[in-house]
This record gives structure tokens, sequence and C-alpha cells, in this order.
């Protein structure tokens, strides 16, 4: 432990607390502040960089751009500096390839080595108070020692939703789509060759066609509940939904119009595809058929009522809700495309990141629910406070609407009202230049 108080510690260093460590550098250069990341350096949802995807947000709206268009650490820039611009803009394609933008994280995130301590997880955060139980600054324990900062940004992303019944399961076989490029490989090595997908998300069918994609796998299954893979929304007016000012609007409706809203909207970026992919998939399976092959086999109506573990596989029970009909399906592998939790309470939701549990009687334990500043700063309940902040970013889609935790879109303008905010509370002055 060391007798450092940082100004700020910033967990987990993912394309959210890149955008604030830009934004820092370039607004509040003053503060001090270390950032804890427990993956041995920044990747970009390592687990799902699948050859020839390509990302689903405006390449402009990166990491810095809607802020500060002329900051050295735009997409732009990163293709003027590895000189690639030309040729990147001479690409047959609508949105950039994952891989490439993956790239451009981790160039960002190198930027700022010196700020962060990589292969260092954060366990828990406490409180510490003075004598007379006023909060002065938060100490965060990781698996190597403790370390206390005034204030703290958590960006640790979204906690997987692992739906029943596989939230019954202990079965290294069934994993999140977090993890699907190493499951998949783990699969091979032990001879399997059986894949099931749930799901009927952008992901779902990218796995899909990927899984199809591998010479060796006999068996690809899609599984959902759905009548058929679904197209996202995009029309122009739904994707209103990424502009700054829903924050303000979506913030502050009431409950019963935030869930109308999220009902309306929310196939703008869940349980729903891009065309593109769903007319590969498609093109795919009648191929298939055409060649009289089975490796692909899409499931659809299907809500999947059991997963059970054998030496022969997981084999998991699907009901199919029009006929009444039941099988069961045998893999070696069950991927879940099943989405993550928001904040709050009720279904696909967790009251808090686990991370947080010391402190939940500061954050309204008996509500189970965070009360979250349109700054992204927590209200701290009970204890007198001496300007400890606590913020969270890119969690907060439950409060600040769709483009909050599942896009790129908002994380530059985010990590700007974060750095206002620190810097109003450690009173200090934000010295860059801001956008209004
Ligand atoms: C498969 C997939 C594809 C996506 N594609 C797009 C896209 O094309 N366009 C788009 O706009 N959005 C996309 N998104 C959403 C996008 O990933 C998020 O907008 C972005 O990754 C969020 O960044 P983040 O930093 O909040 O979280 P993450 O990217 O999840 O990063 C969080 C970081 O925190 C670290 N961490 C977690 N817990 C701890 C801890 N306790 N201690 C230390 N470190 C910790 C993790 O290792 C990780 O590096 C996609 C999401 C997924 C899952």
């Amino acid at each position: 432990m060391t007798n450092t108080i940082y100004d700020i510690i910033g967990i987990g260093f993912g394309p959210a607390n890149i955008a604030l460590a830009i934004a820092l550098e370039e607004l509040a250069p003053q503060l001090s502040v270390r950032f804890f990341e427990r993956r041995a350096r920044s990747v970009w949802q390592p687990g799902m960089l699948l050859d020839g995807s390509d990302i689903q947000n405006h390449p402009l709206r990166d990491l810095v751009t809607p802020r500060n268009p002329r900051s050295r650490y735009t997409f732009t820039n990163f293709l003027h500096e590895h000189n690639r611009l030309y040729e990147h803009l001479n690409l047959p394609l609508h949105y950039p390839l994952r891989l490439e933008y993956a790239q451009y994280v981790s160039w960002a995130a190198n930027c700022f080595q010196r700020q962060v301590d990589y292969l260092r997880e954060v366990i828990d955060i406490s409180p510490v108070a003075a004598a007379d139980g006023t909060l002065i600054h938060f100490r965060v324990s990781c698996s190597d020692g403790e370390y206390d900062a005034r204030s703290v940004v958590l960006a640790p992303g979204r906690t997987p939703n692992i739906p029943e019944p596989f939230n019954r399961t202990v079965d290294t076989r069934v994993v999140h789509l977090d993890n699907y490029l190493p499951a998949l490989q783990q699969m091979k090595a032990r001879g399997g060759d059986r894949v099931a997908v749930v799901g009927g998300s952008q992901s779902a069918v990218e796995i899909l066609l990927h899984a199809c994609g591998e010479s060796s796998l006999k068996r690809v299954v899609g599984i959902t509940r759905n009548f058929g893979y679904r197209q996202k929304d995009t029309s122009p007016f739904s994707d209103e939904v990424y502009f700054p000012s829903f924050v303000d609007t979506f913030y502050s409706a009431s409950p019963e119009h935030k869930e109308r809203l999220r009902q309306e909207l929310v196939h703008t970026n869940y349980s729903a595809a891009d065309i593109d992919v769903l007319n590969q998939l498609y093109v795919r399976q009648y191929n298939n058929r055409l060649l009289g092959k089975d490796q692909l086999m899409l499931l659809t109506c299907m809500e999947t009522e059991d997963c059970e573990s054998s030496i022969d596989g997981v084999t998991l029970r699907l009901h199919h809700f029009l006929s009444g009909k039941t099988v069961d399906e045998t893999v070696d592998l069950v991927i879940l495309a099943t989405g993550f939790l928001d904040l709050g309470v009720g279904p696909k939701r967790e009251p808090w990141p686990h991370v947080l549990k010391t402190l939940s009687p500061l954050l309204g334990a008996e509500h189970r629910t965070i009360e979250i500043g349109l700054d992204y700063r927590i209200r701290l309940r009970g204890a007198a406070n001496r300007g400890a902040s606590l913020f969270l970013n890119g969690l907060c889609e439950s409060s600040h609407g769709m483009g909050d935790a599942g896009s790129f879109s908002l994380l530059a303008l985010r990590s700007q009202s974060i750095v206002r905010s620190l810097c109003q509370h450690l009173q200090e002055p934000v010295v860059g230049t801001a956008c209004s």
C-alpha cells in the first residue's frame, strides 16, 4: 500500500476509460490519475474479433472526435499515422473492419501506458472516513495491494447476462460470447465439432457465420425464441437515439416513458442484426441445402428448457412454443449470445456491479437501486462527504438511454461530462478547450 492519494483511479481500460484518459489529458492535465486494467493489455472485445466482421458505429464517433475533432487521438489521425488513410477510404465497405477499429483502440491505449497498470484486477472499493465520519476518499483493493483516490471512475463493461437454465450449469463448455474465440479453440483442441449459439443478436449471427466457415465443425446450431432472425431498426429517425440530446430526453423521462422508449427503440441495437449478415446467413443455409449439407441448423421459436452436462457433451432440451414439441440437441460448446445486464431491478438487470458490494450501504441498499446524476456521478447516501466522487462510465443505459453502454457513439462526450464534474468536485479548473 502507498501513501499516495490519487485524484482519480479509473477501473478498467477499455474504450470508455481510454476516452476518459484522452479527455483528462486535453481538459485537466493537472489531475493525478491511475487506471487499473485486469488484462495484460487493452484490446477491444478480443473474444469477438472475427475475421471480416465490421463495426456498428460511424467511425467518426470514435474515442474523441465528437468532443475534439482536432485531437491527435482521432480515428482519422490513427489512419494517417499508420499511412493508411487513402487505402482505408478506398475500401468498398460501409463501416470499418472490427480488426482495424480494435487496432485503433489499442493504439490510443498505448499512448497512456505510463498511467495504466495492466494485470491489476480491482476486487473491491471501500470508503475511507475522517474521525468525524466524513467520507474523504476511497480505497481500491486489488489482488496485489490497496490504492487510495478521491474519485473513482468505474468502467468495467457490462456484466454478461446468463439466463435460465444456463445459470444453473457450471460447465466450461457453456460460455458467454465474450469468450467465443478462446472457447472455440479449446473445443477444437478437445476434438469437439458441434457448436450451439443461443440468441438472435448481431453477435449471434456473426458467430453462426464464423462457425460455419470453420471446416472442422460438423454441426452449427442457431437457437432463438424468435420466429426468425430479426433485422435491426436502422431508420435514421430511430438512430437519433445515439444523439447527445437523446441522453437529456431519456434521463428526464418518467420510468414509464423510459420503458416505452426502450421497447420502441430496443431493436436499434439489441436482439436484431444488420441486413448484410442476415443475408449471408440466409444464403449460407440455402446453399447448404443445395449441396445436401446439414452443417448449419437454425432452430427458431425455441425456448431452451434445460441444459445438462455429460461426458458426451452438453444437451439442450428445446421446446418449440408453437408446436409444443420438445427436442434434445447435444453439442460440444454452447455460446450464449444473450446480451448484458443493465443496472436496476428486474429481468436482465443487476442493482450494481459486483465490485461495488462493500459500498452498497452508500448506494441505497434499501432500494436496491443506484441514483445516478446526469453527470454519471453516483449519489452517495448517508455519510457527509468532502468531495469524494464515484462515477459510472459505460453502465448507464437504464438511466441515460440506449446509446450509453452498447455503443461508441457517446463515449467522447460522456468523458467530457465526467471530467467537468470531476474538476468541479475536486475544485480544479477545466484548462483545455471543451465543446459546449
Ligand atoms: C461483441 C461486441 C461487439 C461490439 N461492437 C460494437 C460496435 O461495433 N460499435 C459500437 O459502438 N459498440 C460496439 N459494442 C459495444 C462496445 O463494446 C462498447 O461500446 C465498448 O466496448 C464499451 O467499452 P467499455 O470500456 O465500457 O467496456 P469494455 O470494452 O468491456 O472494457 C472494460 C474493460 O474493463 C476491464 N475490467 C473489467 N473489470 C475489471 C476489474 N475489476 N479490474 C480491472 N479491470 C477490469 C476489462 O478487462 C475491459 O478491458 C460491442 C460490444 C460487444 C460485446
